[in-house]
């Protein structure tokens, strides 16, 4: 059987739904389908004992993307948001450490050592030059300030976003205003106002809190509260359980609207295939990789090239009064000097109401990553009990937790790597060759919520103008 759609889009993940919804929204005749049971992808949320867990992301930060997702879904009243002045802390020499939110702050903070210090005003006055061709974050931080700058706070930074190795992370494709920062002004400090003005000046406000910065927020019954709403949205329009499985590219001729691609897609009723005239890939860069191949070989060698980094999200519930530290805050982050496997550990309880039940508390620790990926051979139970272990001393945990919840994505997060701007280019020229075909997904603009969502919107509103030329 062959289904026939103007835009078919692969994979429901945020990226894949948010592009379809933006689709039938524009009234582009849409399929979405997705190969997983449930759509959502990484973003999943879990009822459990009186427990309310996120197993991947554990929030986002708002912006007018999701807002006005969220406000034709009539889900606004459902967002929770966090305290924008809940402290976050670092662990440094075995203890908790607030790091202050402000510049001026930060400056006069023991976090920064007198070389760091010397630094900046070294940056603030001088000159210097972005070498070419890439950079990783970690030669950056180490050319322009120093070793404990890296170790202490960019590090474990870099850890909370990406998952990643600083080593290995470039800095104009992870943090590209930073490197924009300094090719424009020849000093970061300087520049880096004018370049978050540029910036913003571009972008749509999103929801700010009291200080101006983004608000991170979930839902009342948790992030997947978005995907549910989406889905419901899409009806028919989304189909779970189907997993394409090829990409023939046709010869559409001179025809604007005949389709020019057929996907192979493999449902519980058997083997089938969807025609389309636009085509949306929003899968991870492995399955993208494949499915191209037999347009150009070059899509696999590109696309394949993309390292991810794994991920262990694990919960651990306990009673508050085993407890022999307040939770107030977002939680701490964990320097890899520290040689602890707890990349970081959110006080879920302590940021949105109805995490845990009362007078318990659900913290969430992160193990893995690019730096650490043989972790991720332990176990569910090891993990869990090693997370138990490394978070007792450090909140005066007195018992064994009352819960527990592990979940393992082996590929969580893609790593934008020495060389991932170059390979970006690359297969943005290769798309050319395409008339028709978009990339949608975390491995582009950035891994946040906010930014596949809209960067969704964008594919969407471009494949509209394209079928209104
Ligand atoms: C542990 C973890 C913590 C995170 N924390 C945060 C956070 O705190 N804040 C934040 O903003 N972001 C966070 N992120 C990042 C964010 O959640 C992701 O970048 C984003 O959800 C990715 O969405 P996506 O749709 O691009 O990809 P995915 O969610 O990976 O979706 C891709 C979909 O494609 C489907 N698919 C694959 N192959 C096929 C096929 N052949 N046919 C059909 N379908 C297919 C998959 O089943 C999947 O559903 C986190 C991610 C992880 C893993």
């Amino acid at each position: 059987m062959s289904t026939q759609v103007q835009a078919l889009v692969v994979g429901a993940g945020i990226s894949g739904l948010a592009t379809a919804y933006a689709l039938q929204k524009a009234n582009v005749s849409t399929l979405v389908v997705e190969a997983a049971a449930r759509p959502g992808g990484v973003i999943r949320s879990v009822q459990r004992d009186g427990y309310l867990l996120e197993c991947g992301p554990q929030s986002f930060s708002g912006n007018s993307a999701i807002t006005a997702i969220c406000s034709d879904l009539g889900l606004l009243e459902e967002r929770v948001l966090a305290d924008p002045k809940a402290p976050r802390f670092v662990l440094i020499h075995g203890a908790l450490q607030a790091v202050p939110m402000n510049p001026l702050g930060l400056l006069a903070s023991p976090l920064l050592g007198g070389g760091t210090k010397r630094a900046i005003l070294r940056d603030l006055l001088g000159k210097s030059e972005a070498p070419e061709p890439d950079e990783s974050v970690a030669d950056f931080i180490r050319r322009k300030f120093s070793e404990r700058l890296l170790d202490w706070l960019v590090g474990p930074f870099v850890s909370g976003i990406y998952a990643g190795d600083p080593e290995k992370l470039s800095l104009r494709a992870a943090f590209p205003i930073l490197h924009e920062a300094e090719k424009a002004s020849g000093s970061l400090l300087r520049g880096i106002f004018p370049a978050i003005k540029a910036r913003a000046a571009k972008r749509p406000k999103g929801p700010k809190g009291p200080r101006g910065r983004p608000t991170l927020q979930t839902f009342s019954e948790g992030n997947e509260m978005l995907i549910k709403a989406l889905a419901l949205n899409l009806g028919e329009r989304l189909q779970c359980g189907v997993e394409v499985t090829g990409i023939e590219h046709l010869d559409s001729g001179h025809d604007a609207n005949a389709p020019r691609f057929r996907a192979a897609v493999r449902t519980p009723q058997g083997e089938e295939a969807v025609e389309a005239e636009r085509l949306v890939l929003a899968v991870p860069t492995g399955v993208a990789g494949k499915l191209l191949g037999a347009l150009d070989g070059e899509f696999e060698k590109q696309l394949g090239d993309v390292e991810y980094a794994g991920v262990a999200v694990v919960s651990l519930g306990y009673r508050k009064k085993d407890v022999n530290h307040s939770l107030e805050g977002f939680g701490f982050l964990v320097p890899r000097s520290s040689r602890l496997n707890d990349l970081g550990t959110v006080w879920n309880s302590s940021l949105f109401p109805g995490r845990a039940p009362e007078g318990e508390a659900l913290l969430t620790s992160f193990v893995g990553g690019a730096t650490n990926p043989g972790a991720l051979q332990q176990s569910e139970a090891v993990l869990a009990e090693t997370i138990h272990k490394e978070i007792m001393p450090l909140l005066g945990i007195r018992q064994e937790p009352v819960f527990s919840n592990v979940t393992i994505w082996p590929r969580a997060l893609p790593q934008y790597n020495l060389g991932h701007t170059a390979r970006l280019a690359a297969l943005e020229e290769l798309r050319g060759k395409f008339p028709g075909l978009y990339f949608a997904g975390n491995y582009l603009n950035g891994p946040a919520i906010g930014t596949c969502v809209e960067q969704a919107l964008n594919i969407a509103d471009e494949i509209r103008v394209s079928f209104a030329n």
